[in-house]
């Protein structure tokens, strides 16, 4: 792997992220979930306790973050998105109810896109940079239409454990399951679902992948979801998960939008 040159010749970059679905990540599974209070309660979890716990976390570490926040969280908890942006996080496209795109519908597909652009701006006054699909999932034509709408970055593939370029002149920054809160804590109970880990355990791992990823001077970038690591077990892991991560000497950790536009300006 080439030796890539991060900023101020960091060894490597790390970003957190933090996908606030909500009650619209039940909705998104099942339709029906809309009328289950008990399953809705799960989501609504986290921006109602784990985003606020989340915020002093980040607080106590003078750390930015990025919030993929689907359209209809932003309508349903506008002052919980408010504090996330006034405290100088940046905020990011998740969709708007959490839909999967769905690439035989490109017309309901760019509806998604304005819906959720929309929601966003109404608190941030700008046009979000970074898209997170739902799904992780792109189409054929998501790439195009985050060029129409200026978007710098996607962050849904897992080709790579560095940023690139893709052909629309949107930078891809990389994700993988293996970086991802829900892997190791989503526990659904009207499917066969896998059992919850210990954070530990998570910790165990993270760390692993943090120490190879900054052997090979790439990006750790670490997805999560308010309601799953938001409890308070999983934050403190995160707590000490950074603790090592600033004990290393020469890591840059900023917001995705930060890598990006790095990226684009130095790299590609
Ligand atoms: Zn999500």
């Amino acid at each position: 792997m080439e030796k890539i040159v991060w900023k101020a010749n960091a060894r490597c970059a790390v970003s957190l992220s933090f996908d606030v679905d909500g009650e619209t990540l039940w909705i998104s599974k099942d339709p029906a979930n809309e009328h289950r209070p008990g399953v809705l309660s799960q989501g609504a979890y986290g921006p109602k306790v784990g985003v606020p716990l989340i915020l002093d976390l980040l607080e106590r570490f003078a750390l930015h973050a990025t919030f993929f926040v689907p359209g209809w969280i932003v309508s349903h908890y506008p002052q919980v998105i408010e504090l996330i942006h006034r405290a100088g996080h940046e905020i990011g496209h998740h969709g708007y109810k959490h839909e999967w795109p769905d690439s035989e519908h490109p017309e309901i597909e760019k509806e998604v896109l304005l819906k959720g652009i929309d929601a966003i701006k109404g608190i941030t006054d700008e046009q979000p940079g970074g898209y997170r699909s739902p799904a992780w999932e792109l189409t054929p034509n998501t790439l195009n239409f985050l060029k129409d709408e200026g978007f710098l970055y996607s962050s849904n593939l897992m080709d790579d454990f560095a940023p690139y370029m893709h052909p629309q002149g949107i930078v891809e920054l990389p994700v993988q399951w293996l970086l991802d809160d829900a892997p190791f804590f989503l526990f659904q109970t009207r499917v066969p679902s896998r059992p919850i880990w210990p954070a530990d355990l998570v910790l165990k791992a993270w760390q692993e992948e943090f120490h190879g990823i900054y052997q090979y001077g790439g990006f750790f970038n670490l997805t999560m979801h308010p309601q799953f690591i938001g409890r308070p077990g999983r934050l403190q892991m995160l707590e000490r998960l950074l603790q090592r991560i600033v004990s290393y000497p020469d890591v840059w950790m900023a917001p995705l939008k930060d890598v990006a536009l790095y990226w684009k300006e130095n790299q590609s």
